[in-house]
């Protein structure tokens, strides 16, 4: 796909953990627009898609000279209370301008310098290990979520043909692990998966979330619907998948090779969570 790159100077940057994310003080996107461009993403629904009359995943707008602003607004966060920050809430900060752009690794260093009380990275991106000494500076101030919604990578290439392999993911995953640093594997949304899936897991990650687009899309399903995403589950002839009681599959799966407390269900999974909260 094509994507344009547009630079853009924000005057802000951190914005007020709401909805979703209430359980945070701020979320934080290093960039507005996804290349990424998953065919589910319920960011398309959502008015910074909508008004910007482009399709999703063909534009996206790089946030210049941000680490002064983050700077300031997180010394000003800090004095009114404990910052805890969600990055990202509608991009992935790692997707692939960042090899060339380090806009989320230059936040990074300002988060390393003056640590908020916790950050969560969200991202279906190998590129996220490029940040480990950063990450380890942060301690379990950090977690990184790396999204893995299926082990099929024929499913992976029909709803997100744009996203990186799932292998390449998991070897991720395996590299933050054994640096030290706190992760998770989020299935989210849950997409058709293989019997083997939570095997599969368990030898990369020790903490898993699962969600779905009736748990986690903000509106009970209706986004998703609207996008007609349903008709890809037709297409392959895989529509129990797309079910409010699907997540059950794999959840139920993922209880005979995972303890109960490293399962965590929709929005308790992306909550802030480290030994000083
Ligand atoms: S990576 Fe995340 S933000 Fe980007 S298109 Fe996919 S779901 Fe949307």
């Amino acid at each position: 796909m094509n994507v344009e790159f547009f630079y853009k100077y924000p005057k802000t940057l951190l914005n007020k953990g709401t909805g979703f994310l209430s359980g945070y003080s701020h979320s934080l996107n290093p960039y507005a627009g996804c290349a990424f461009a998953c065919s589910y993403c319920y960011v398309r629904q959502m008015p910074i898609s909508v008004f910007r009359k482009k399709e999703w995943g063909t534009w996206v707008d790089i946030k210049k000279e941000v680490a002064d602003l983050l700077r300031k607004e997180l010394e000003r966060a800090k004095k009114k209370g404990k910052v805890t920050i969600f990055m990202s809430s509608s991009t992935d900060p790692y997707q692939p301008i960042e090899y060339k752009e380090k806009i989320t690794r230059s936040l990074l260093e300002v988060m390393a310098e003056n640590q908020p009380d916790f950050l969560f990275v969200q991202t279906r991106s190998p590129l996220v290990c490029r940040d480990i000494d950063l990450f380890l500076l942060l301690k379990d101030r950090v977690r990184v979520s790396m999204t893995i919604e299926t082990d099929r990578e024929d499913i992976r290439k029909h709803f997100t043909p744009y996203a990186p392999p799932i292998s390449a993911r998991l070897k991720a995953l395996q590299l933050l692990a054994n640096a030290g640093v706190p992760t998770q594997a989020a299935i989210a949304p849950v997409l058709p998966s293989s019997e083997e899936f939570p095997e599969t897991l368990k030898k990369f990650v020790d903490r898993v979330c699962v969600d779905d687009y009736f748990m986690g899309d903000g509106s009970g399903g209706k986004r998703t619907k609207n996008l007609g995403i349903f008709s890809m589950y037709k297409e392959l002839g895989l529509e129990k998948w797309c079910d409010p009681s699907a997540y059950r599959i794999v959840y139920d799966r993922l209880k005979k090779v995972f303890s109960d407390e490293q399962i965590y269900l929709s929005q308790e999974g992306f909550l802030p969570s480290s030994g000083i909260l």
